[in-house]
């Protein structure tokens, strides 16, 4: 069954392809299929943004549509970026420019700089109750780059229990304890439970 990824981030396709291959093994973002569809990402929240996207791109598809919206929330900048995340410099998907920001908002307050990863996740398919799910990653914000590896926030980015940002670990470790793999795993075992009852 062919599953559609309402994105155009290679960056999350690939992660989500990585992880879902097993079960959907023809997944295709939205460029690859040759679709262009552009969703207005103005919900207030992750769900919000995920449930838009994924309903919007199977309604004009008819094909089976995921959709994860993510983000980072800081708790001493009262959960910012947050939804706000792949914009939060102005510039759309600009990770320079955003890690730099992150950083000049964060200079002078007390550490740790303790930060969430988020990633809700909406599956919207012809005929069936959609699923929804949401997971998180902890950890914290460091003060200087760390790694080249993964992308957005990654290089600043300590998950908790770690010695390795994100961008420092190879995929398959990213893909072991991050937010969207916590979330991938979630609509895993609520498609399992769906396929027994
Ligand atoms: P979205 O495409 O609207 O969901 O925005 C996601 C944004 O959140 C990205 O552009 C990144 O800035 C940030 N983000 C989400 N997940 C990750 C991740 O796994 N690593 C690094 N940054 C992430």
């Amino acid at each position: 069954m062919r599953l559609l990824i309402a994105s155009n981030s290679q960056h999350k396709i690939r992660e989500i392809r990585q992880i879902l291959a097993p079960y959907y093994p023809d997944i295709q973002g939205l460029r690859e299929a040759g679709l262009d569809i552009e969703v207005v990402e103005d919900g207030n929240s992750f769900a919000e943004n995920a449930w838009k996207k994924a309903s919007q791109v199977s309604q004009a598809t008819g094909f089976a549509a995921l959709a994860d919206d993510s983000g980072l929330c800081v708790d001493t900048l009262d959960g910012a970026p947050g939804i706000y995340s792949a914009r939060f410099s102005g510039v759309h998907g600009d990770d320079q420019a955003n890690n730099r920001l992150l950083l000049e908002r964060l200079a002078g307050k007390p550490r740790p700089w303790t930060a969430r990863y988020a990633c809700a996740i909406a599956l919207c398919r012809p005929g069936l109750p959609p699923i929804q799910v949401e997971a998180y990653c902890q950890g914290e914000i460091l003060p200087e780059y760390r790694g080249n590896g993964g992308f957005g926030y990654d290089p600043l980015f300590l998950p908790a229990g770690c010695t390795e940002t994100f961008a420092q670990m190879d995929a398959a470790q990213k893909n072991r304890i991050s937010h969207r793999a916590k979330a991938l795993a979630l609509l895993l075992q609520a498609l399992e439970s769906e396929a027994r009852a």
